[in-house]
């Protein structure tokens, strides 16, 4: 049961922590695609035979979506994390109003 926001007494607050492991997961999963996709379909490079085809491609595909997962996680917490008040507790952010607050559980 997610505790009212404190600045304007909302109940739709969501958790921060929740947030942030969305968040990563979300950005985990973008990154991975955008740079599976982008090494994939990098113009300028269609031209080398289909026997020459898989293996370095798929491979640089393959580390392209690794980097990425990477970069897009950090992002991800990143994103988040900016918005954690300081202090204990767990961080709760209001859908209203936009505050932040902590609660000590
Ligand atoms: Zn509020």
């Amino acid at each position: 049961m997610p505790p009212p926001c404190m600045r304007c007494d909302s109940q739709r607050v969501i958790n921060l922590e929740t947030a942030r492991k969305l968040g990563i997961a979300a950005g985990a999963l973008t990154g991975s695609l955008k740079g599976a996709y982008s090494s994939l379909h990098s113009p300028g490079r269609l031209q080398t035979s289909s026997a020459q085809f898989p293996l370095g491609r798929l491979s640089s595909a393959v580390i392209a979506a690794a980097t990425g997962g990477i970069a897009g996680a950090a992002a991800g917490q990143q994103m988040v994390q900016h918005l954690f008040p300081p202090g204990e507790g767990t961080p709760w952010l209001c859908l209203g109003c936009g505050h932040t607050f902590r609660m000590q559980d």
